[in-house]
Formats: structure tokens, C-alpha cells, sequence
């Protein structure tokens, strides 16, 4: 701790894993011979660099980059790049941690890592945002490659950076290689990638939902955030039959009781790049909130998918007064650890992030398959390899906590069904 001592996320994220792992500790005294826990918390590789660019008055600009290549034991690093003005050491590793374990969960052979900028794309016109692209990579393309690190998209991070980042790391490189997943359509991108996270999300609770004699139909949803991985969870919700009644983002939140009509908040969020006022402008019913307040809308399901941290203590004691069963984590660790704890004690059902939203990298590893064999496979296909990695990580997680004497515990089954076949290859590679 005291050597992390400025990066309370990561000392969060390290905690809640460590407690989960401690029965998996005692079963195998030899893991603690060869330090596998000193050695998992310490990234194989930081590196920390300058990007400078010029503004559009012709101003340089400088932001600080990050890549922080956290463990390769089970493959290439591969993680996405977040760009957002909290971007700092701490929140890049506490992120790059948890990859470890989801990729691992996937069932692929991906090692954990994640990077980003503390630049902030808001406001930024397009060639600008580009010039900060092509600066970030002229950095970053010595240390990725299609088999040694893969970078992804994250908050901040959507096709048009990918896209931008793509171009300047082949022409840097002269190979056109699956370095980044993510991508254009036409340029060696995965159908289903875009709805990938949001969707895998749902489905991960269908299938709970399925083995505990329920389903999505007549179900109400609460949302938080408005990005990426908000649309497409609200849009297979509702393709299930439930009715998703909140979305939010960094200014305010959006009750919508008749359910939320996504082919407008497509319109506002991925092709106006509009705040959530514009979608409350435009429709009957709506009511617009300043601030945050989604966890005091009743619901049967709540599915946070906005940013770290955004569900505290009086949240969950709303959702909890108020009926909600199920709380499964679309964003990382968007649910603090005393309410992670509320939830757990008070017959919530809790699904961490690392299992439930790795729908994401999971279609990323599927985007570098294709990109390897050069070939693509239609949306139907990504979309069924997606559901049937879904169901799996339910069993894996399901199971993992049942051996442990945990039933039910989906964060000691998501810590220890992913740590497994880490430190399994870790004790096989020798002290490295
Ligand atoms: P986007 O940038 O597309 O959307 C993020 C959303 O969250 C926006 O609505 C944004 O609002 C809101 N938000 C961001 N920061 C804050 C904040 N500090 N307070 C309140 N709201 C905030 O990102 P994604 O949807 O891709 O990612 C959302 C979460 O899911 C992140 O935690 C990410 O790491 C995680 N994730 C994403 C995956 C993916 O495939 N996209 C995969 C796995 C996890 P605003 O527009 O106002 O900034």
C-alpha cells in the first residue's frame, strides 16, 4: 500500500481481489513460495511518455500518455486506451489489473493491460482530435504489435480515435497488422464489436436469469451513463422484453417511464455527440435532471454503465428499499466496496465487472482472430461466439464460487475462476 500510496483505485481493486483470493491461497501453499501474489500486483512494464500537439490556434498542447503492461502469462497485453482528464497512473493500472482476470475469464488467450491520456476529446474538433491521435501513437507503435500488446477502445476512445490511431501506426510500421481492435468495418473491424459490451452484459444476467427460472420479459431497468456500453445493454434489454427507464452522463440523467426510445439516443449520442438535454428536448414524457440520481428510480435490475465509483452507499440502500434484485456491472468497478458489500448482505444479486462486462475484449479477441486468419465473419456469427462466451463465464464464475464454499458470490467466483488459469501459467513460466 505504501508504495501505491497515490492511486486509491488500484488499492481498491488489488483488495477486493486479494480477499477473494485467500481460500484460494491456503488451498495452494505453493504460491506463496514462488511470491505469485507480490509478482500478479506489479505490472511487467509502465511506460509513461509526452504527447504534444498543436491546438487549432495553433498552440502546443501537452498531455501526459500511459501504457501500463500488466501480465502476458496467457497472451499478448490487451486492454483498451481511456482518454479522459482523470486519466492518471493509478486509475490506468487499477484498470489494467482487473483486465488480467476478464480476459482470462473470456476463455482467450489475452493478457491483461490498459493505457490512456489525460487528454480530453470533449470539445476538441475533429483535427484535432486527430493530431493528438497521430502524437500518442508516434509514442506507443514501439511498444504494441500484433503480438505483443494489443490496444482496444475505452472511455473517450471510440472508432474515429481507433480509426486515426490505425493510420499512423501503419504508416509508422509499414504493416498492416491486427495491432488495434476496434476498427472501421473496412479496415479489419469485427461486426457486433460496437454492441459487444453492452450486449454481452445482458446476457451474462439472461442466463442467470434462465438457471434461476426467470427472464428480461416485463422486467424495468435502471442505466447509468449514455455511452457506448449504455445504448447497446439498453438496446438488447429491450429487445428482451424489459423496459429501461434511466440513462445519464457527467452532466445530468434522464427518466424516461415509457422506456427509452434508442434509435434517438443513438441519434443524439453517437451521431450529434449532444448531451442527454437534447434527447429530453425531443420527447413526450421525458424528465431531465441536473446532477446524479439514477439509483433512486425503482427497478428490478440496475445496470450501472457510466465510470468507476458512480454507485455509493445511499444508492444501493435506494435500490435495495426500493425491490431491485439484481445489480450487474457494465462499467469497471462503478459500484464502490461498501455498497458492493450493502448489496451482498442485503440478497442483491452482484455481478463485477470483470465478468459481466467482458462481452467487450471478449469480441476483441475475436475481432484478432479474424484479423490473424484475414478473413470476417458475419455479425450473427460474433454475435452467437459472443452469447456462447457469456453463458460460459455465468457457469465458470457460478461454479468457481460454489467449489470455494461461496455460492452465489460472483466476486470471489470472478476473482478466482480468473486467477486460476493465470497463475497457473504464471507457476509453469518460471520466476519471470
Ligand atoms: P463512453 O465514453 O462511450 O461513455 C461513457 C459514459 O459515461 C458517458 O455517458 C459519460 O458521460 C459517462 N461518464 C464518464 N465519466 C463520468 C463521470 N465521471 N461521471 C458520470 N458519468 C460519466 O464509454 P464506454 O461506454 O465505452 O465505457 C463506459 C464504462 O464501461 C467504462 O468504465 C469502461 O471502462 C467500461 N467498459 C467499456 C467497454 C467497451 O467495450 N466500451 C468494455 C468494458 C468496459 P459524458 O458523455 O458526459 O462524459
Amino acid at each position: 500500500k505504501a508504495k501505491n500510496a497515490e492511486q486509491p483505485e488500484f488499492i481498491q481493486a488489488v483488495t477486493e481481489v486479494l480477499q477473494s483470493l485467500e481460500p484460494v491461497i491456503e488451498a495452494h501453499p505453493e504460491y506463496e513460495q514462488a511470491a505469485l501474489l507480490e509478482r500478479i500486483v506489479e505490472p511487467e512494464r509502465v511506460i509513461m511518455f509526452r504527447v504534444p500537439w498543436v491546438d487549432d490556434n495553433g498552440k502546443v498542447q501537452v498531455n501526459r500518455g500511459f501504457r501500463v503492461q500488466f501480465n502476458s502469462a496467457i497472451g499478448p497485453y490487451k486492454g483498451g486506451l481511456r482518454l479522459h482528464p482523470s486519466v492518471n497512473l493509478g486509475i490506468i493500472k487499477f484498470l489494467g489489473f482487473e483486465q488480467i482476470f476478464k480476459n482470462s475469464l473470456t476463455t482467450l488467450p489475452m493478457g491483461g493491460g490498459k493505457g490512456g491520456c489525460d487528454f480530453d476529446p470533449k470539445g476538441k474538433s475533429d483535427m484535432e482530435v486527430m493530431r493528438f491521435c497521430q502524437s500518442f501513437m508516434t509514442e506507443l507503435f514501439r511498444h504494441i504489435g500484433a503480438d505483443t500488446d494489443v490496444p482496444a477502445g475505452d472511455i473517450g476512445t471510440g472508432a474515429r480515435e481507433i480509426g486515426y490511431m490505425f493510420g499512423q501506426y501503419k504508416k509508422i510500421k509499414n504493416v498492416f497488422e491486427g495491432v488495434l481492435t476496434g476498427k472501421g468495418l473496412t479496415f479489419g473491424g469485427s461486426l457486433a464489436r460496437t454492441e459487444a459490451t453492452g450486449y454481452g452484459l445482458v446476457y451474462l444476467v439472461e442466463e442467470h436469469l434462465k438457471c434461476t427460472g426467470g427472464s428480461f420479459e416485463g422486467k424495468t431497468v435502471c442505466i447509468s451513463g449514455s455511452g457506448n456500453v449504455a445504448i447497446y445493454a439498453t438496446q438488447k434489454a429491450q429487445q428482451l422484453g424489459a423496459k429501461v427507464v434511466t440513462v445519464s452522463d457527467s452532466t445530468g440523467w434522464v427518466h424516461d417511464p415509457a422506456g427509452i426510445d434508442v434509435e434517438l439516443l443513438k441519434q443524439v449520442k453517437e451521431v450529434e455527440r449532444a448531451r442527454l438535454t437534447e434527447y429530453a428536448a425531443r420527447r413526450e414524457g421525458v424528465e431531465y435532471h441536473e446532477g446524479r440520481g439514477v439509483w433512486q428510480i425503482p427497478c428490478d435490475i440496475a445496470l450501472p454503465c457510466a465510470t468507476q465509483n458512480e454507485v455509493h452507499l445511499e444508492d444501493v440502500q435506494n435500490l435495495v428499499a426500493n425491490g431491485c434484485q439484481i445489480l450487474a456491472e457494465g462499467a469497471n468497478m462503478p459500484t464502490t466496496l461498501e455498497a458492493t458489500e450493502y448489496l451482498q448482505n442485503n440478497g442483491v444479486v452482484f455481478f463485477p465487472g470483470k465478468a459481466a462486462n467482458a462481452g467487450g475484449v471478449a469480441t476483441s479477441g475475436l475481432e484478432m482472430s479474424q484479423n490473424s486468419e484475414r478473413l470476417s465473419w458475419t455479425f450473427e456469427e460474433v454475435d452467437a461466439k459472443l452469447n456462447g462466451i457469456m453463458v460460459s463465464i455465468y457457469h465458470a464464475i457460478d461454479d468457481a464460487a460454489k467449489r470455494y464454499g461461496h455460492a452465489g458470490n460472483y466476486v470471489m467466483g470472478a476473482n478466482i475462476a480468473g486467477f486460476e488459469k493465470v497463475a497457473t501459467a504464471m507457476m509453469a513460466q518460471g520466476i519471470v
